[in-house]
């Protein structure tokens, strides 16, 4: 059946103060498929791009067990292209430009083989769609979903009408602030899961990630790095690990949601070490395993 991803694929062109690369792979999709390839397999990939795609990225998705067979490729069309230049500091980033391209047109239809997959993750795309995703779904037992402010402003009473349909949301600070217009993150986390998901994850860039769930509030820490060569994908890479790592031991337990965490963030790290998808291209299970290790050592420490 297969972990159902939909969302994004990408031309990014990225400047950060270090470096600068022009129409490099991106999208959200993209990036959650290629980190929870490392965890179980078939990834079901639903996007759409046009024929100006490069055929060795669909080559690279595939040599990660990514199905494309959702993957709306149109002749003519051209690919979206979004442009981010990041500051000294790289938490603060400004979109430069963002061409919708194919995307305008985006109708996501889900493969018949894939229409049964209980595991969702939806990358962050109009919430209209991501509706229209689960409208196809035969019995959805886990969705993991994100979004941005672009979609909390826009269209924030399709947003409001998804989220009792999703079981995990994932969004940032300041995403979370501006959702429960609420500041303090204890409190907007209330207010958010009385909105309908019962776990929620707000990510705080290099101060790690908080996940709230009925039974428990979990802060796990950032990686500490010395060189963040791309921010770009962080978070979908989290959304892909945590999802991933979930969708292989089919635990949902407190224990397990905390793991999923945990992956995530491995995840995001690795992404950000190098520009592009570049990071999450050629990493091996020990490494992912080596890393999560180093994360427990990080904020593990005895009583006296
Ligand atoms: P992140 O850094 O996790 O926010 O994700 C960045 C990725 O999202 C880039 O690779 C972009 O191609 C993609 N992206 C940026 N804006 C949008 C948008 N409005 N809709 C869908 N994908 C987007």
């Amino acid at each position: 059946m297969g972990l159902l991803v939909v969302g994004s694929l990408g031309l990014d062109t990225v400047a950060t103060p270090f470096d600068k690369i022009e129409n490099a792979l991106g999208g959200s999709a993209t990036y959650i498929s290629l980190a929870a390839s490392y965890f179980s397999g078939p990834i079901r990939l639903v996007g759409i791009v046009g024929s100006d795609f490069p055929k060795e990225y669909i080559e690279m998705l595939n040599n990660h067990n990514i199905d494309l067979e959702g993957l709306q490729i149109v002749e003519g069309g051209k690919t979206f292209r979004w442009s981010g230049k990041y500051h000294y500091d790289l938490n603060v980033r400004d979109t430069l430009f963002t061409e919708l391209n194919v995307f305008e047109k985006f109708d996501p239809i889900i493969p018949e083989n894939a229409r049964k997959s209980k595991f969702i993750c939806l990358g962050n795309i109009d919430p209209v769609l991501q509706a229209k995703v689960l409208d196809q779904m035969e019995n959805p037992q886990f969705v993991v979903c994100d979004t941005m402010n672009y979609w909390i402003e826009g269209k924030k009473k399709e947003l409001l009408d998804l989220l009792p349909r999703v079981n995990v949301l994932i969004i940032n600070d300041s995403e979370a602030r501006l959702l429960a217009h609420e500041p303090n993150l204890i409190k907007a986390a209330k207010i958010i899961r009385a909105m309908g998901p019962q776990i929620l994850i707000i990510k705080k860039g290099e101060h790690g990630a908080l996940l709230f769930s009925e039974e428990t509030i979990f802060s796990a820490p950032a990686y500490p790095m010395e060189s963040i060569y791309d921010p770009t994908g962080a978070g979908d890479s989290f959304a892909g690990g945590f999802t991933g790592y979930l969708f292989k031991t089919r635990d949902l337990s407190t224990e397990s949601l905390k793991r999923a965490v945990i992956y995530g963030s491995t995840m995001a790290s690795f992404c950000v070490e190098k520009f592009s998808t570049k990071g999450l291209e050629e990493l091996s299970y020990l490494q992912i395993q080596d890393r999560f290790r180093q994360f427990m050592n990080l904020s593990r420490f005895d009583e006296d």
